[in-house]
């Protein structure tokens, strides 16, 4: 287990961060190969309106960029949420060596939460450390969520206006 992994765990939440000033659902996530940091990302699926936009996904993609090739080795993934089955997919094509998340996911979580995609034996096995910064994550996630539920309920008087048909749109992860 990498030392420096609330260090770099507080980097994915300033990702997190950015996500929620946007609107999004709070999930930042950083790549660090070498002690240094090669790629970071957050969640964009609403304002890139693309199921795709998940902060791991993106931030591989940095990083696949960055290092010039598909395999990412000697790289570590930090993520605010547990990775869902789509982000761990992604995670084990890429070789990810070590993944350190923070908050459980009782209903996507692919890491040891709802299952394990290491269970499975596919030809990677990615190292999980989990609960890193466990309460900080999740308290982003939850008051993001009761903010929305407080927009929600006095959107509910104006549905047509566009502002509030994206929060009403908003699902909850
Ligand atoms: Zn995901």
């Amino acid at each position: 287990m990498n030392e420096n992994a609330e260090k770099y765990m507080r980097e994915a939440m300033k990702q997190a961060r950015l996500a929620a000033k946007k609107g999004e659902v709070p999930v930042g996530a950083v790549i660090v190969r070498d002690g240094e940091i090669i790629a970071r990302a957050y969640n964009t699926r609403e304002t890139g309106k693309d199921a795709l936009c998940h902060a791991e996904i993106k931030a591989i993609h940095r990083a696949c960029r960055k290092l010039g090739g598909w395999r990412l080795p000697r790289c570590e993934l930090y993520v605010t949420l547990e990775p869902c089955p789509m982000c761990a997919g992604a995670i084990i094509n890429s070789r990810i060596v070590s993944v350190y998340y923070g908050a459980h996911d009782q209903k996507a979580g692919a890491f040891g939460t709802l299952f394990d995609m290491n269970d499975f034996g596919l030809n990677h096995k990615p190292e999980i450390y989990s609960g890193i910064l466990e309460e900080e994550c999740a308290g982003m996630l939850s008051s993001f969520f009761a903010e929305l539920r407080k927009q929600r309920k006095n959107a509910s008087f104006g549905k047509n206006d566009e502002k509030n048909k994206k929060i009403n749109n908003l699902n909850e992860k």
